[in-house]
């Protein structure tokens, strides 16, 4: 059965401004005016290299919709929704933390968890097997009350309560990759035990303070929440030991009807606002993981949103092996690859795996059903 594919023009519209990097340009502050590092090249490169190999025609279009304001509200609060608006309607602004938009923002942002919202009707109407929404803006920083790390609704967590809410499913798991910690869908489900969030990330980067082992659920939801926050330098050895030894027997033990992946593109090896060393086939295996997990648990279930990514060019390529690994199609080779699977250190590292076995003791805790 079909790939799913989520794109829209719109998409490449939401504008972040000029910025260095991620931080507001200002002579103040001497950051001179430059590319916002979550423009809309990546992303576009993307799309463009599914077309380019011919991955494109492989795959099923699935057509986004603007979330409702009751979608949305499920995960945040009326004052957030209405101030974005407002904001949109004006000029634009900040969405909170580091979240710049300009005016019509808030429509993109409403497509973006919309998109979602679509794959996941697609894949549970059973239309297509699994499904890849490459929206933007990301969601996976957002929280109740704000907008943050370039997120301004959470996309992934409004798509799981529409999960819930129209499609009757009880449990669903969202598994995390990007390298940031997936802070939103954390806290908006952490009493929640029918929400399984596991996050992989680079131990300490963004948001500060946020993704430590120890911050397991409660409540109801305790052990419904698994961080697991690897030490910077990890490679494909520390993500694949990861993904076999805690997040696949964590998704076996709490057995979702739905597995909705945050897929971030930020732990490769050429990304700049990370120090992991992932490469496309690294993205490959875990993705092919969550495939036979899903195969096993729920039929395959498993949309797979875009979050962040921010290397100009290699985004592309791990996006491309992603979508591929989906569609259990190859096309073309990654040129970078020999490149950076020659990078040192890409074994399993005796802190990683030390690491990684806090995180293990931690699925015995996952609420089965
Ligand atoms: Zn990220």
């Amino acid at each position: 059965m079909a790939t799913g594919f989520v794109c829209d023009e719109r998409y490449f519209w939401w504008d972040t401004r000029s910025a260095g990097l991620f931080m507001p340009s200002h002579p103040a502050i001497g950051v001179e005016p430059d590319a916002h590092a979550e423009g809309p090249a990546t992303k576009r490169r993307f799309r463009n290299l599914l077309e380019l190999s011919g991955m494109l025609k492989q795959l099923t279009p699935v057509e986004p919709r603007e979330a409702t304001v009751a979608e949305v509200a499920r995960c945040h609060s009326m004052e957030h929704i209405e101030r974005m608006k407002a904001l949109s309607d004006d000029n634009g602004g900040d969405a909170g933390e580091l979240t710049p938009f300009a005016p019509g923002g808030y429509e993109i942002a409403l497509l973006a968890a919309g998109g979602v919202i679509a794959a996941v009707d697609a894949v549970v109407a059973g239309t297509v097997r699994n499904a890849y929404a490459l929206v933007r803006p990301p969601g996976h920083h957002a929280e109740r009350d704000r907008g943050r790390g370039f997120c301004m609704f959470a996309n992934c967590t409004i798509a799981a309560r529409h999960a819930q809410a129209a499609h009757g499913l009880k449990r669903v798991a969202v598994v995390d990759w990007d390298v940031h910690h997936g802070n939103g869908t954390q806290w908006l489900t952490y009493d929640d035990p029918s929400v399984l969030a596991i996050s992989l990330h680079q131990y300490e980067n963004f948001p500060p303070d946020s993704g430590y082992v120890t911050e397991n659920g409660e409540g109801a939801g305790k052990g419904a929440n698994v961080n697991v926050p690897l030490p910077a330098g990890s490679g494909v050895g520390a993500y694949t030991a990861a993904f076999e030894r805690v997040v696949i027997p964590a998704l076996r033990r709490f057995r979702p009807e739905l597995i909705i992946v945050a897929s971030g593109l930020d732990a490769s090896a050429y990304d700049p606002l990370a120090r992991m060393m992932m490469h496309s086939d690294g993205f490959r295996d875990i993705c092919a993981q969550i495939l036979a997990v899903a195969d096993e648990v729920c039929d395959g279930r498993v949309v797979v949103a875009h979050e962040g990514g921010y290397s100009q060019v290699y985004v592309a390529f791990c996006g491309l092996a992603v979508v591929e690994t989906m569609a259990g199609v190859r096309t073309i080779d990654d040129p970078y690859l020999a490149m950076a699977a020659g990078l040192g250190g890409q074994d399993l590292q005796p802190h990683q795996d030390a690491m990684i076995a806090e995180a293990e003791a931690l699925v015995a805790n996952v609420p089965a059903p």
